[in-house]
């Protein structure tokens, strides 16, 4: 049986080149506003200017928030961390709250390590080749998709060829027919791999030559402080990271990590690549937690922080204050703030559509119906949820499709929240205990 969750149909945040959002894409359906407000805040992260910063998705429930933001975990990709907490968890016996909060932190901080093996046959490889066997003046790379040291050899030689009678540049990619050996100098906009697959398996391409030839290739792995963090502790051992039970880790030893990816960053050996870390439902923080992350996201190894609530107003846990989103006003003032809003009615059918796409399961157009109308004086969530159950409805009376009697049916073993307090309270029970 394969599970599907809440936010399995979100592929992305459905936006163009441009960063519109197109109107139904990667299984996100409107919220316009907030997704290209997503997108923009996500070039900036992509492009290295914004880490240290943090953004706030304010709404109501079931508004996309999660959705938006699981969104840009997946437009960033595998190589940029992204770690997703609930402020809840950060209050736990095993650790203090500020011990949590730094764990996540350094979840989000990647890096990029470079290191240098042998060739295996068959692999994309830089090669460089010396210059003083040339006589040309000017030096580049060459890549080459190979599957032996001698044609490496052989087409390192036919470039050595082409440079002293063609001139050559760095810069300049020149393609070699593998068995004729002709060499055609391409210029240098051709450098897209479209390009490479355009010309034929039967030519290779090099692009400038510099250095020796290299038989060692450059690999990179992205690891993040965390798992070197728990790597290097010697009271955990990386088995920990397997476990999830990582415990307190000492400050000496995160400064020192700090200091040898300082050296590695120095040395050219390591990047370091700032992520995201989303906190959601952060009213659930208290105030010592928030004056935590004032402080560290003035670090300089600090992700983008992006944060979620769903209150308009509430009390900053730990405080008697009440303060919008329940955010202190120190962070809230340097919080950029997203609001998401209610879903139109077409929305709503939208995202139900692609839901039971998602779940394997057809509506009769009055379920449909049904089930926006509930969604409107519910909650989405609620609606979403409700599928499932009348799915196996549906299925008990063996029916090809869940009809409006499947819906109903649900609607009355599983209560909406507005229904299950209003039970309570015509039951004389009392709300508040
Ligand atoms: P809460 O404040 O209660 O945490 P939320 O704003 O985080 O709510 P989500 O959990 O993101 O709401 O949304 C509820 C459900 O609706 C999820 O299954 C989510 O994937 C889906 N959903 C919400 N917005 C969209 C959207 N714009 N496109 C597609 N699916 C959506």
């Amino acid at each position: 049986m394969e599970r599907i969750g809440a936010h399995s149909h979100i592929r992305g945040l459905g936006l163009d080149d441009r960063l519109e959002p197109r109107e139904t894409s990667q299984g996100m359906v409107g919220q316009a506003k907030a997704r290209k407000a997503a997108g923009m805040i996500l070039k900036m992260v992509q492009e290295g200017r914004i880490a240290g910063r943090a953004m706030l998705f304010a709404g109501p429930p079931s508004t996309g928030k999660t959705a938006i933001a699981l969104g840009m975990a997946q437009t960033l990709g595998p190589d940029v961390p992204f770690t997703m907490i609930a402020a809840s968890e950060v209050f736990s016996l095993s650790m203090s709250k500020t011990e949590a909060l730094t764990q996540a932190f350094r979840r989000s901080i990647g890096v990029r390590i470079k290191e240098e093996t042998e060739l295996i046959e068959g692999e994309v490889v830089e090669i460089q080749i010396d210059r003083s066997l040339t006589g040309a003046t000017k030096t580049g790379k060459l890549t080459i998709k190979t599957t032996d040291m001698e044609t490496i050899y052989d087409l390192g030689n036919k470039m050595i060829d082409a440079l002293s009678k063609e001139k050559v540049t760095a810069g300049d990619v020149i393609a070699i027919d593998k068995t004729s050996g002709k060499i055609t100098k391409l210029g240098r906009s051709f450098a897209r791999s479209r390009d490479y697959d355009a010309m034929g398996a039967d030519t290779k391409f090099v692009q400038c030559p510099e250095g020796e030839i290299q038989k060692r290739k450059e690999v990179v792995h992205t690891v993040s402080l965390h798992e070197i963090d728990v790597i290097n502790s010697r009271t955990q051992g990386f088995l920990a990271l397997f476990a999830g039970d990582t415990g307190e880790i000492k400050p000496e030893l995160r400064n020192q990590i700090n200091a040898k990816v300082a050296e590695w960053r120095e040395e050219g050996k390591a990047e370091i690549i700032p992520g995201v870390l989303f906190i959601d439902e952060v009213h659930m923080l208290d105030i010592e937690c928030f004056s935590f992350l004032n402080r560290a996201l003035e670090n300089e190894l600090a992700p983008l922080v992006i944060m979620a609530s769903n209150r308009g107003k509430a009390r900053i846990r730990g405080t008697n204050m009440i303060s919008p989103h329940g955010l202190p006003a120190d962070l809230l003032d340097r919080v950029l703030i997203v609001s998401t809003s209610q879903y139109s009615k077409e929305d709503i059918e939208q995202i139900i559509k692609i839901r039971c796409e998602e779940e394997d399961v057809s509506l009769t157009p009055e379920a449909m119906a049904i089930l926006s109308n509930l969604a409107t004086e519910t909650t989405l969530r609620y609606v979403l949820n409700l599928i499932s159950c009348a799915q196996m409805l549906a299925r008990k009376r063996k029916a090809e499709a869940v009809g409006e009697q499947d819906v109903r049916r649900a609607y009355d073993f599983f209560f909406d929240e507005k229904r299950s307090v209003q039970y309570i309270q015509e039951a004389g029970m009392s709300l508040v205990t």
